[in-house]
């Protein structure tokens, strides 16, 4: 009987101490060192980083290899997002995810390439059959790169489960050096209500931080009545790289019991957008740095693990409490940040007088709002509190509040253009205006007779704006009438200062042909290995079209033999 036990008791520890991921069944996707320049789940704009970025080199072109076995399952190229992305469907379920590619190995670009003259589009999504595109483990199946919104040369890896789940790849035993401490820089205490004050104040209070010798920290005494919550700005380094990245836990005590756990072990990208929700959102639009808050307000997260009173604490007169934060990353190295608290009722100050405004937001209910020739659908859901909106209309600029708050889906905004003559029509869209200059970013606009509609998830600043330039083109590296024999490639920059570049179209002697398009640097670049000229006399025509409709249209010769 107790030998019994003691075999479960070991048993169960096992298990504990393990997952329940498979270990070595994936291998490593490149053949270097693991390097990493983000973690997974760490904070990005607007959503959680659903895999590894791993450094290479600062080159292009490393050999990617298959994690395992498997079959290409789904292959997208897009000009942003993921750049060129493969996926592999493994027989045990998992996909495997390799993007940001500079190309395909040679079988997969070229059945990527025919679809491509197929449907002649550049941007495709593809998803070959079991038998297609079979995959060895460890066969080369890309090369590594830099497309679509990649800020410099890696290789972004994911492990998705059976339902799309993004998992951190480290809990499949992927290798990489990590023996430094996570680090905190900031710490804010948050009085919850109008009846809950920290050092006298009733406003988001910063505290001051004192690192000790073994990398923790001790953070001044507080005084404190009412409901109070903490959030901190940390980052982890791993061995060899400077990059700020993600940790992987966060846990906080008060008096030696544990509140609340924040694990970034998996997700689902239904949820990545409730990130605006973890962190203290008018923080990071007004600083620039992402707070995360060590308490839960309504935010439907699958990361919170073991909270208690949603993570806030009740601070009574006359008491004091031990808050502990402990900051981990994978390989468990951990940071520690401990507060006392003491409760004192003569804490109370001045509650600032909550600002109201005639436009009060129940977030259950929809809210339509007019004004001029301007209307606002704020619809059921689509923030996670009630709160007092701005809203005005000046001439064609929409006043709607700040982009400090939060949404967990987009509204729509409608312009009647019914004033303006036919001509002038043609050429409005509807922009964001972003930032101190106020310049007018394009946002996806939609006209229906004399509606223009744009959905927007960011409140803030809107209008009318008009774009009567059309794009331009340049040829970079050949001039009219030139011999192009022993080139390689045809590279033409094109750009649009407004509304932006919405799409492109190039043909040879009147055929189709693939430009591949880099916004970042506005080129596009035929590859003369597509085997699509065949001519010596060959007439490229190329025509590119903005975002309300106006378009270039660039016609050259060159010859090949
Ligand atoms: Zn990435």
């Amino acid at each position: 009987m107790r030998l019994t036990l003691m075999l479960f008791l070991l048993l169960s520890t096992i298990t504990v101490a393990q997952n329940n991921y498979p270990q070595d069944y994936f291998r490593s996707p490149l053949d270097i060192p693991l390097i990493l320049s983000g973690t997974f789940a760490e904070l990005r704009s607007n959503h959680f980083h659903s895999g590894l970025d791993i450094k290479t080199q600062q080159r292009i072109g490393l050999n990617v290899y298959a994690s395992a076995g498997g079959f290409v399952s789904r292959i997208k190229v897009s000009h942003f997002g993921y750049g060129k992305a493969l996926y592999i469907t493994h027989p045990n379920g998992y996909t495997t995810v390799y993007a940001h590619l500079n190309k395909f190995s040679p079988d997969i670009e070229a059945y990527v390439k025919k679809h491509q003259y197929e449907k002649e589009s550049f941007e495709i999504e593809l998803f070959p059959s079991t038998d297609e595109l079979k995959i060895e483990k460890g066969q080369i199946v890309a090369l590594s790169g830099n497309t679509g919104g990649s800020g410099g040369p890696h290789l972004h890896y994911e492990i998705r489960d059976k339902t799309e789940r993004p998992i951190n790849p480290m809990l499949f035993g992927m290798d990489i050096k990590d023996s430094i401490n996570p680090l905190i820089s900031s710490i804010y205490a948050y009085p919850m209500d109008e009846h809950s004050f920290i050092n006298q104040s009733n406003s988001k209070t910063k505290l001051r931080l004192i690192p000790i010798q073994n990398g923790d920290y001790v953070v001044e005494n507080i005084e404190a009545i009412g409901n109070i919550g903490f959030g901190i700005e940390t980052i982890d380094r791993q061995n060899w790289a400077a990059n700020k990245n993600g940790v992987y836990n966060i846990q906080t005590f008060v008096n030696g019991s544990k509140n609340f756990e924040l694990d970034f072990s998996r997700f689902s990208f239904s949820e990545t957008k409730h990130l605006n929700r973890l962190i203290d959102y008018e923080h990071y639009k007004t600083q620039k740095s992402r707070v995360q808050k060590l308490f839960n307000q309504n935010n439907p997260l699958s990361l919170y693990k073991d909270v208690l009173n949603d993570g806030v604490l009740s601070i009574k007169d006359s008491t004091h409490s031990v808050y502990k934060i402990k900051v981990g990353d994978f390989k468990k190295n951990n940071t520690w940040a401990t507060i006392n608290i003491k409760g004192n009722k003569t804490n109370r100050g001045e509650a600032l007088p909550k600002k109201t405004t005639p436009y009060f937001i129940n977030a259950n209910e929809t809210t339509n709002l007019k004004k001029g020739k301007v209307s606002v659908d704020l619809y059921k859901d689509t923030f996670y509190e009630n709160f007092y909106l701005d809203f005005d209309v000046k001439n064609d600029t929409l006043l709607l509040h700040e982009d400090i708050i939060p949404t967990k889906k987009s509204f729509k905004i409608s312009y009647d253009v019914s004033a303006y003559s036919d001509k002038d029509k043609s050429k409005l869209y509807i922009a964001k205006l972003i930032g101190y200059k106020k310049f007018p970013a394009y946002s996806s606009t939609k006209k229906i007779g004399d509606i223009l509609t744009t959905y927007s998830k960011n409140l803030g600043e809107f209008a009318l704006a008009t774009d009567t330039i059309s794009p331009t083109i340049t040829p970079i590296n050949f001039k009219k009438g030139q011999w192009l024999s022993n080139f390689r490639f045809l590279k033409i920059k094109i750009d649009d200062e407004l509304s932006g570049i919405s799409n492109y179209r190039a043909t040879v002697n009147g055929i189709w042909i693939l430009m591949e398009y880099d916004y970042k640097t506005k080129t596009l670049t035929h590859d003369f290995n597509d085997g699509m000229i065949t001519e010596t006399k060959n007439n490229l025509k190329l025509i590119v079209t903005d975002n309300v409709g106006n378009n270039s249209t660039f016609e050259t010769v060159f010859y090949r033999k």
